[in-house]
């Protein structure tokens, strides 16, 4: 056994503790609050230099949550007694993105992503569910960590705590970036055009996946849909139902209409397209003719190009629809993110390691077509862009629990410190 899995074995029992933590302390897209001031303070402590909040942040953050929400889990995270207010002031506002440099002398700049954010799932309260029967199940209602970012951010800190612990080991600088909001898509693109990114060498982005067997890891993927999240507002009329229907517009007629239009869209496009509307909320009483409709729409492809023409043809549809009914419409795109494929190289140099561990037992190579989205994927292109190379790694966590953004999702815990073990050696690759 190496020296590094060594002491992620020993760092285990710490790792799960932050894992648990994090997990009770579920916050959604930008109300990572409790999260990032928790990660800033131990990265300050290990001697990172620490860049975070509004210094972290340069673009626009899409999808923002309504202020109400944002000042409620502030102030959730400002009633626990075990961060650093300073800290987290900076994030006031939904600015929870954190970043720790270290500076290690001549060398290759390596990112490290990390995603804390959590999901507004209820939590199971069965005895079977791990979390909850262990006591460290969501503390915040209609919250939860049921994508294993919770876990991500652990493996994150891990790894931290050990390059912190092995400078004479690394050469270069590392950059551990804890980025808000990858559900939902849009956390990446506010921070990637800050100087930090500006000239990448490698970037690492890992995924725990609990539908595939915890011996399992994937070393590099390719062909994350590309994704657009948008919302459509569709302004009618109001008016009496039956003294003055006539003088109403009826908004929830171009809504009907836009789902089943879209239906037919789809089918003109190749069956790997996802085009989905979530959500219509649509009127006010039974008596009034509906004055607005609200629907919530995502379109995703292989390619990005492909998820431009959906998305193009998907508003030209609702255009036309919208003013034959003679209401106005506003359409918002709340997320989005780019396809990407991992370095097929720097797949090859992590499959290598891997292998070299004997951590996983089942060690796949590349693995083509996901059928997700990954707000990573901005990153990894903007690095390639300019010259470096990028992979998305996965590791499979299954503990036979419930599978992503389900009520019972659950990981095997095992994979804190192996997960930990593969991006420290990585760190430490020249
Ligand atoms: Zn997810
Ligand atoms: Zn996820």
């Amino acid at each position: 056994m190496s020296s590094i899995s060594k002491y992620f074995q020993d760092l285990q029992k710490e790792m799960i503790q932050w894992r648990r933590l994090f997990h009770k302390y579920p916050e959604p897209a930008w109300c990572e609050f409790g999260t990032a001031a928790f990660v800033a303070q131990s990265l300050k402590e290990w001697g990172f230099e620490v860049c975070m909040g509004k210094d972290l942040i340069c673009d626009e953050r899409m999808n923002l949550p309504i202020t109400e929400n944002l000042n409620k889990f502030y102030s959730l995270a400002k009633e626990r007694k075990d961060l650093d207010k300073a800290l987290l002031e900076k994030t006031k506002g939904g600015y929870t993105a954190v970043a720790g440099v270290l500076n290690c002398g001549d060398g290759p700049v390596k990112v490290f992503r990390v995603d804390m954010d959590a999901l507004p799932i209820n939590e199971s309260q069965l005895e079977e569910h791990l979390p909850f029967s262990k006591g460290f199940a969501s503390a915040y209602d209609g919250f939860m960590h049921a994508c294993g970012h919770d876990a991500h951010s652990a493996i994150g800190l891990g790894l931290a705590k050990y390059l912190s612990q092995h400078k004479e080991k690394l050469q270069g600088k590392l950059i551990l970036l804890f980025q808000p909001a990858e559900e939902g898509l849009g956390g990446m693109a506010a921070v990637v055009k800050h100087p930090l990114f500006k000239k990448v060498d490698e970037a690492y982005g890992l995924h725990v996946w609990a539908n595939r067997a915890s011996n399992e890891f994937i070393s590099g993927t390719f062909g994350q849909l590309a994704s657009r999240k948008f919302d459509v507002e569709i302004i009618g009329k109001a008016s009496h139902a039956a003294l003055a229907p006539e003088k109403g517009i009826n908004a929830m007629l171009p809504a009907a209409e836009i789902i089943l239009s879209l239906e037919k869209l789809k089918a003109e496009f190749p069956s790997h397209i996802r085009l989905n509307v979530g959500q219509m909320q649509a009127g006010t009483a039974r008596n009034i003719v509906c004055p607005e409709a609200h629907l919530k729409i995502e379109t995703r492809a292989g390619d990005t190009a492909t998820r431009d023409q959906l998305f193009n043809e998907s508003i030209k549809t609702i255009k036309e629809i919208t003013s034959k009914y003679a209401c106005n419409c506003k359409i918002s795109v709340v997320g989005e993110s780019e396809s990407a494929a991992s370095s097929a190289d720097l797949a090859k140099v992590v499959h290598q390691m891997v292998m070299s561990t004997g951590l996983f037992s089942h060690c796949i190579e590349t693995e083509l077509h996901n059928t997700y989205s990954e707000d990573y994927c901005t990153l990894m292109n903007h690095v390639q862009k300019t010259g470096g190379k990028a992979v998305f790694m996965g590791v499979g966590a299954s503990n036979q629990a419930g599978t992503h953004h389900q009520t019972d999702f659950d990981i095997s815990e095992e994979i804190l410190w192996k997960s930990a073990t593969i991006l420290a050696e990585l760190a430490c690759y020249n």
